[in-house]
């Protein structure tokens, strides 16, 4: 029986996901613009006028790392959040993520390009998508991230190689400084390490408190081992726009999965990476140390046909989306496509909760827990 207030509930699950694990307890949820938010867990407690879920796992909601819109809608400072978290919401709920209960956030990382034409000035282009942010506090949106500045011309993928700057200590100063004075937070910074001034930028962006990611790289293993000692502890959309893997030369890609110090996003669209290739990347990082992520492309959930991105014309062919030269670029799907996926190669349940929600909000804390925390929207689910 559903309470009379819906403001504040109990609910019994056998299946709380806390610490890595799973066990059975309470969880007091606030009901609010950003879902269901936790206000107490108690593994192992029961309370008699709590809501039974069964089996239903009680997890933190997803977040995406890496999302550059949907559903026409770009990220900020082009797009609006609210339209955004509304196309998000119907996608979680054709999804079947919805529980009677309450609808899961989707929380999304603001991943920005920057603009080739007009030419933007990133720490302009950075405020004023912390500025549209803030201005709607309850959106999911929780941080930005800087996608496509300090990024190795060879690898660039769909990023207009323009745009691209060496990595500069001085310039991300200024970024972290414009995100809080608009009241926005930068949170990641991508970079390819073998550049000159990566590892010191990685250094720089460890003590501000700016998780550092390992992107468009042609980085050998000992290029990218030496950003990792320097603090670098994520890895941007792993094997894709990467220097390829071989037996004598196993570079950035090898280097990152074999580093428990590093989280691999895993793009779980079923496109950009085969199946098998996924496998071995669970295998290698184990669970916790890699993340699910979209990529999304802000005509993720659009109808096939040609769109302007990036400076370029690219094809949404119901499938992926391609540029002229046929580089993907970003993807057609959402999260909503990647536990059918990770359920296709033997992942259960509560894997593809801590890829999803768990595992991504440890990387932007890395002291926190594996689980459930007060502060997290949760998200009673039964997925199939
Ligand atoms: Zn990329």
């Amino acid at each position: 029986m559903l309470p009379t207030t819906r403001d504040s509930l109990h609910v019994r699950s056998r299946r709380l996901l806390v610490g890595g694990g799973v066990r059975p307890g309470i969880v007091e949820l606030a009901l609010g613009p950003r879902g269901a938010v936790v206000v107490d867990v108690r593994p192992d407690a029961d309370e008699a006028d709590a809501i039974d879920v069964g089996d239903a796992l009680v997890a933190p909601a997803p977040l995406d790392l890496h999302f550059h819109g949907c559903g026409g809608h770009v990220v900020p400072p082009g797009g609006d959040p609210g339209a955004i978290d509304l196309a998000l919401r119907d996608a979680s709920r054709d999804a079947g993520w919805s529980h009677e209960l309450a609808v899961p956030a989707y929380e999304w990382i603001a991943t920005l390009p920057v603009p080739q034409r007009p030419p933007a000035d990133p720490v302009e282009h950075l405020a004023a998508a912390a500025q549209a942010v803030a201005a709607q506090p309850d959106a999911w949106c929780v941080g930005l991230r800087i996608e496509g500045l300090f990024l190795n011309p060879l690898r660039a993928g769909v990023w207009p190689p323009e745009t691209f700057r060496p990595p500069d200590t001085a310039l991300l100063e200024e970024l972290h400084a414009a995100a809080r004075e608009a009241g926005g937070a930068l949170r990641i910074i991508d970079v390819a390490p073998e550049l000159p001034g990566a590892v010191e930028l990685v250094e720089r962006a460890r003590e501000l408190g700016i998780v550092a990611s390992l992107a468009h790289s042609d980085a050998t293993w000992e290029q990218a081992r030496r950003a990792i000692d320097a603090g670098a502890t994520l890895a941007t959309h792993t094997w894709n726009a990467m220097r390829p893997v071989t037996h004598r030369d196993p570079g950035i890609v090898a280097a990152v999965l074999a580093d428990p110090r590093v989280h691999c996003e895993l793009i779980c669209d079923g496109v950009h990476l085969h199946p098998g290739t996924i496998a071995l990347s669970v295998a290698a990082c184990g669970a916790g140390g890699w993340v699910a992520i979209s990529d999304a492309s802000p005509f993720a959930g659009c109808p096939p046909g040609p769109y302007r991105w990036a400076g370029t014309t690219v094809t949404h062919d119901g499938v992926a989306l391609r540029d002229p030269e046929g580089h993907l670029a970003g993807s057609a799907s959402l999260l909503d496509v990647a536990p059918g996926v990770l359920r296709g190669i033997g992942l259960d349940d509560v894997a593809v909760a801590v890829a999803m929600g768990a595992a991504p909000r440890r990387v932007l804390d890395p002291s926190r827990a594996l689980g459930l925390q007060v502060g997290d929207p949760a998200w009673i689910v039964e997925l199939h």
